[in-house]
């Protein structure tokens, strides 16, 4: 048990996170401790905070925080693949390797590292203030406090010269949107993409697109400023749908036709529907944000003959013993520009600002940096 752990505690949604003193369990056989260096603000912690993804699956009072890089402080007895000292990117989805999902290669959809609501996979809570237990956010992952404890699978070296708040955009936006670019849609070259919503995981879907030599780019947002990010990452359109309709303007840039591949970054059955009438016949609509449980999006029945697909992509459909090495190699050749992509650091005390700036869209993405 680890006491005097400084972590931010969400207790009733719509309030501030309260800064105060956790103690924290572990590490068990299987797991790592981890200094957290670097974690970013993200739209789905947000979604908690706010109440939209209230209910049941994520039961208050919860330590949020799932896009971290850090340090390893100590290994349990089992850990094989980390060492003390060593830097990491944390990941959401841990993974046991052996399970039909990990041997197939799809280790972002494992199916023994599940975890309750608000428990660690192995079903337990950690966190604990004075005798209240409190819940975890990432299966375990909880990075807005100074230290995680996390499954080895969830715990991957990198070099050293990589920045952590770089480093940490990896372990979320960076991952989930290039991932949904390169790994769920396979997106060829010469592709036409359009992305839906341009914060962290939009501006990284559009970097993905670059990367995949597509050749149009269309970003669409409702606010000029993230537009603006989306053009000096590489977006060759933008559209404001505020002013315009998003669907009409993307089928006049691409000929009438609609795009190839386009991307619902934000997660809301509205913008997912418009992914599905902006593509050509036989394009691909890929759902990458993650909608409230419960809401549908509708679907014309007459999909038969427009042969579209509709896909879903869950951490883009990361490996990531395989993928964060890459979004590495791909950051330390200048592919991916994500120094650009931290607007703002902010400590721990002021993690509450982080999230007033991401309600109002001030921000590319803002990384708070617990103990640096
Ligand atoms: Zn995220
Ligand atoms: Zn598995």
């Amino acid at each position: 048990m680890m006491p005097g752990v400084q972590a931010a505690v969400l207790y009733e949604a719509n309030t501030p996170l309260e800064i105060e003193e956790v103690s924290l369990e572990g590490p068990r056989d299987d797991e790592v401790l981890v200094r957290v260096t670097a974690t970013g603000a993200c739209h789905s912690d947000y979604h908690v905070m706010d109440g939209t993804w209230n209910g049941a699956g994520y039961p208050l009072p919860m330590i949020l925080g799932h896009e971290a890089a850090g340090i390893v402080e100590k290994i349990g007895a089992d850990v094989r693949t980390t060492q003390p000292g060593d830097h990491v990117i944390l990941s959401f989805a841990p993974n046991c390797g052996h399970c039909r999902m990990c041997t197939i290669g799809r280790p972002n959809l494992c199916s023994r590292m599940v975890a309750p609501p608000g428990r660690f996979p192995d079903g337990t809570r950690r966190h604990r203030k004075g005798d209240t237990e409190l819940n975890a956010f990432g299966r375990g992952m909880s990075s807005f406090a100074e230290y995680s404890v996390v499954h080895e699978s969830a715990a991957i070296p990198i070099d050293r010269d990589v920045p952590m708040t770089v480093a940490a955009l990896m372990g979320c936006a960076v991952m989930t949107g290039v991932g949904a670019v390169l790994n769920t849609a396979s997106v060829e070259p010469g592709s036409s993409v359009a992305v839906f919503a341009t914060g962290g995981v939009g501006l990284s879907v559009v970097q993905g697109a670059v990367l995949a030599n597509a050749s149009q780019i269309i970003a669409v947002d409702l606010l000029d400023n993230k537009l603006d990010y989306a053009s000096s990452f590489g977006a060759t359109h933008t559209v404001n749908a505020s002013r315009q309709n998003a669907v009409e303007a993307i089928r006049e840039l691409t000929d009438g036709m609609g795009v190839d591949y386009a991307f619902d970054a934000i997660g809301d059955a509205r913008v997912s529907r418009s992914c599905y009438d902006a593509v050509r016949r036989g394009g691909t609509a890929v759902v990458v944000g993650m909608a409230p449980t419960g809401t549908e999006i509708p679907i014309p029945a007459t999909i038969a003959g427009e042969e579209k697909v509709v896909k879903g992509c869950f951490y883009g459909s990361t490996r990531p013993a395989v993928d964060f090495k890459r979004l590495v190699s791909f950051y330390k050749r200048g592919a991916l520009k994500l120094d650009g992509m931290i607007t703002r650091t902010y400590t721990l005390e002021t993690i509450n600002d982080a999230f007033d700036a991401l309600a109002r869209g001030d921000n590319a993405r803002g990384v708070i940096t617990p103990t640096e």
